[in-house]
């Protein structure tokens, strides 16, 4: 078997045209969502990350904020920025971005966000609300994984689900939003026990673990759906600055599962894409607005 390709790419362009048509009906009413993003230091990753969130804001028609503070910026004047943006009415969603200097402690400032701004929902705030099945802000990489595995099967419900990874970013969520799917969730970690044999129970498999290709074709079950989140760097033989790999072994698994996301092209793209859609959900509901149906 010869896998379907998820093409993450092209469903970040149908999400991201649908916020723009919604952004587009909200101008008519004289609203234009903001999204401030925050960015200290010169971490050039994370220039090169914050520089396409400014692009594909403007792009869907938001107001993109930005505030680029040098790598010096005390903790105590970055809460103070954040405050600020808290109380700003044009500011609908915040976002800081990651990894901040070490003599900033992350975890402050991320709770200093307004949960109701908090377009990352990295805050416990909205992690609670997940976690109850109350409206919330969801994190955009999890959110992403499920959005593309619902484009290869719409109704995830009753399948068995196997999550690799427990991170508070990625896999944690996904679990909860697989759940909120009434999928069967496995959450599986480096001290689970045999690793490929829980894998090939999963009808959805969503790999988030940042090793270089470890799910390999024998971990799947045939027909599965294989969601690859990880984005790996390795030395590439012909030289460079080497190539991305995901956490699956693209090249056996294809063979073996009936959907897959390659890396890059798969996961990646949605990130972004679901933030813009985090923003304009937040500026709907800051304006007691319904929630668009993206
Ligand atoms: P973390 O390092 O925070 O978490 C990794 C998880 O994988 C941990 O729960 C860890 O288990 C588990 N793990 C590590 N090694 C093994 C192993 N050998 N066997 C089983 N489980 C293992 O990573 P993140 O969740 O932040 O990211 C995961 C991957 O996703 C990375 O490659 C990252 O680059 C990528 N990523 C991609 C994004 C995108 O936009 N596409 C966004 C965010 C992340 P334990 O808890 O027991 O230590």
């Amino acid at each position: 078997m010869t896998a379907h390709r998820l093409d993450g790419a092209a469903l970040a362009a149908d999400l991201r045209g649908r916020v723009a048509a919604e952004v587009a009906r909200l101008g008519t009413a004289g609203i234009r969502p903001g999204l401030a993003v925050v960015l200290v230091g010169d971490d050039p990753a994370s220039a090169v990350y914050v520089g396409s969130k400014k692009r594909q804001t403007v792009e869907v028609g938001m107001r993109s904020i930005d505030h680029v503070l040098p790598a010096s910026t005390s903790e105590d004047d970055l809460l103070d920025l954040v405050r600020t943006l808290n109380g700003d009415p044009e500011v609908d969603g915040i976002l800081v971005q990651l990894p901040l200097p070490p003599h900033i402690d992350s975890a402050r400032v991320l709770v200093a966000i307004d949960p109701d701004k908090d377009v990352d929902g990295f805050h416990p705030v909205n992690a609670g609300r997940l976690a109850t099945g109350m409206a919330g802000l969801v994190p955009c990489t999890p959110q992403g994984c499920v959005r593309l595995a619902k484009a290869a099967l719409p109704d995830l419900a009753g399948l068995e689900a196997v999550v690799l990874g427990r991170s508070n970013i990625v896999g944690k969520p996904v679990a909860q939003l697989l759940l909120a799917e009434s999928c069967t969730v496995t959450v599986a970690h480096s001290r689970t026990r045999d690793l490929p044999a829980v894998c090939r129970r999963a009808d959805i498999l969503i790999a988030a673990v940042g090793r270089p290709e470890m799910v390999r074709g024998d971990w799947i079950k045939p027909g599965a759906v294989v969601i690859d989140v990880g984005i790996n760097r390795v030395p590439d033989p012909a030289g460079g600055k080497g190539r991305l790999v995901g956490d699956v072994l693209f090249a056996e698994a294809s063979q073996v599962a009936a959907a897959i996301t390659p890396v890059p092209g798969g996961v990646g793209p949605m990130t972004i894409a679901c933030l813009l859609a985090n923003t304009l959900q937040a500026a709907c509901a800051r304006r007691g607005l319904p929630a668009p149906g993206i």
